[in-house]
C-alpha cells in the first residue's frame, strides 16, 4: 500500500501481526458510511474529509483514499507536511488544504505540492499573494476568518481593513471563506449563533465566495450551518458528534492486545509497580503487550473484555504492559497469544474517553505506531 500503511518503530516497514503487541483494525467501509450518513443529512451540500494528524491516528492515505471512493474530492490537512504526504499518497485531482496556514517561506512548496492554502493573517495573505505572482498564475485558497473561537484566521479588525480592497486578493482563487465553531457539541450554546452571524458578517466584507463553517457536530446544528462545504473529522471516525444523545455513526476501530503470560497471585500480593494494587484474595493475571508507549493514557480505560466479560486494569500501566485481573473467566480460558478488546463492541472510543476523563479525539490521535495495523472493508 502507500506510505502512510507502512508507519512503524522504523518508520519504513508494517508491522506484521506476528511481530506485534496489539492489533489496530480500521474498518474503512464504516468511514465511508459516515461519510455517507453526513452527506445525507447535509442534503446537497458538499462534504470535505478532514484527516488531519494522520486521519486522526487512523491513516490518512488510507481514509482519504477510501472517501475518494464516496466521490470526497476535497480534504484538510493542519500541517503542510501532512499535506505533502497526502498529496504524494493520492496524487492530483482532489484538493488538499492546510488548516493551519502556511508557515513563511514554505510557500513554494506547497505551490509544487499542489496544495490550497488557508489563509488565516494578512501576512499569509500577502506571501501567498506573492507566490502567485511568482508562478505567473492564480493560486487556490480558503480565506479563514475567526468568527469567535481566537485561534486562527483573520481577525474581524483585519477583514475590515480588506474590505472593499480587491487588490489584496490579486492572484488568488478564493475557492472558501471559512471559519471553526468553538463550542458546536454543545447545541445550546448561545456561542453557535454569535459565531454564525459574525461569520456572515465577516464574509460579507470579502470577495464573494462559497462558504464553509460546520465541523462534525456543526452539521447537527442544523441547515443555517451547512452553507456551502462542510468539514467533518471526528464523526467520520465513529466519535459521537452528538454528546448525550445516541452516536448517529457507525464504529470504525477495534484495538486488541495480546496476552504475553497468564499466572495465579496470593492474597497479599503486590501487583505492578509501585505494588499500587494488592491482591485482597487469591486471583488469577494476564499480562498484555500493551501500555502507555502505545498511546493509552496512564489514567485511561480501566478494563479490558475477553468474549463479553470485563477484565479491569490492575495496578499502574507500565510502558508496554498492562496487568488484568482475570479471574472473572474460567481457568485456562485465556491464553498466551489471545487478543483481548480494548476498543471495539465492548468499548466504543467514546466510552474509553470518558473513563479517562477526555475525548474520543485524543484517544484516536494519540494510538501508536507499534500496531498491527489491518485495513477491513466492511
Ligand atoms: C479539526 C477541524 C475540523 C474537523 O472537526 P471535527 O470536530 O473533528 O469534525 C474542521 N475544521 C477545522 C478548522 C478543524 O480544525
Amino acid at each position: 500500500m502507500n506510505d502512510a500503511s507502512k508507519r512503524s518503530l522504523s518508520g519504513d516497514a508494517a508491522v506484521s501481526e506476528a511481530a506485534a503487541g496489539a492489533i489496530l483494525t480500521i474498518d474503512l467501509g464504516a468511514i465511508r458510511e459516515n461519510y455517507r450518513r453526513l452527506k445525507a443529512r447535509l442534503g446537497g451540500v458538499r462534504c470535505a474529509g478532514v484527516v488531519k494528524a494522520d486521519g486522526y491516528g487512523l491513516g490518512a492515505a488510507q481514509v482519504a483514499s477510501a472517501l475518494m471512493r464516496e466521490a470526497c474530492d476535497i480534504f484538510f490537512v493542519a500541517l503542510l507536511a501532512e499535506g505533502i504526504d497526502l498529496r504524494k499518497a493520492i496524487g492530483t485531482g482532489p484538493d488538499i488544504y492546510v488548516l493551519n496556514g502556511l508557515p513563511p517561506g514554505s510557500e513554494p512548496e506547497a505551490r509544487a505540492a499542489g496544495l490550497c492554502a488557508v489563509i488565516n493573517s494578512g501576512a499569509q495573505l500577502k506571501a501567498w499573494r506573492a507566490a502567485a505572482h511568482g508562478a505567473g498564475r492564480r493560486l487556490p485558497a480558503a480565506i479563514q476568518v475567526d468568527s469567535g473561537m481566537s485561534r486562527l484566521g483573520l481577525a474581524p479588525a483585519e477583514v475590515e481593513t480588506l474590505e472593499g480592497d480587491s487588490s489584496a486578493f490579486e492572484g488568488i482563487d478564493i475557492r472558501y471563506v471559512m471559519s471553526h465553531l468553538a463550542c458546536a457539541d454543545e447545541p445550546r450554546n448561545p456561542a453557535n449563533e454569535q459565531q454564525r452571524l459574525a461569520f456572515e458578517r465577516l464574509r460579507a466584507m470579502l470577495p464573494e465566495a462559497p462558504a464553509s463553517l460546520a465541523n462534525s457536530s456543526g452539521i447537527f446544528l442544523g441547515e443555517r450551518y451547512h452553507h456551502d462545504l462542510a468539514r467533518p473529522g471526528a464523526a467520520l471516525y465513529g466519535i459521537n458528534p452528538t454528546p448525550g444523545e445516541p452516536n448517529p455513526m457507525r464504529p470504525v476501530v477495534r484495538l486488541q492486545a495480546k496476552v504475553a503470560q497468564t499466572r495465579r497471585v496470593e492474597k497479599g500480593t503486590g501487583i505492578g509497580y509501585g505494588h499500587a494494587y494488592r491482591a485482597e484474595g487469591p486471583l488469577s493475571l494476564a499480562t498484555i503487550s500493551f501500555g502507555y508507549a502505545d498511546g493509552w493514557l496512564r489514567r485511561s480505560a480501566s478494563a479490558a473484555w475477553f468474549e463479553g466479560v470485563r477484565l479491569p486494569f490492575l495496578g499502574r500501566v507500565s510502558m508496554d504492559s498492562v496487568i488484568l485481573d482475570i479471574s472473572a473467566l474460567s481457568p485456562g480460558k485465556l491464553r498466551e497469544g489471545d487478543l483481548v478488546e480494548l476498543l471495539g463492541p465492548s468499548q466504543s472510543v467514546d466510552d474509553a474517553a470518558g473513563h479517562a476523563g477526555t475525548i474520543g479525539y485524543e484517544i484516536l490521535a494519540s494510538l501508536g505506531p507499534r500496531f498491527h495495523r489491518r485495513y477491513i472493508n466492511r
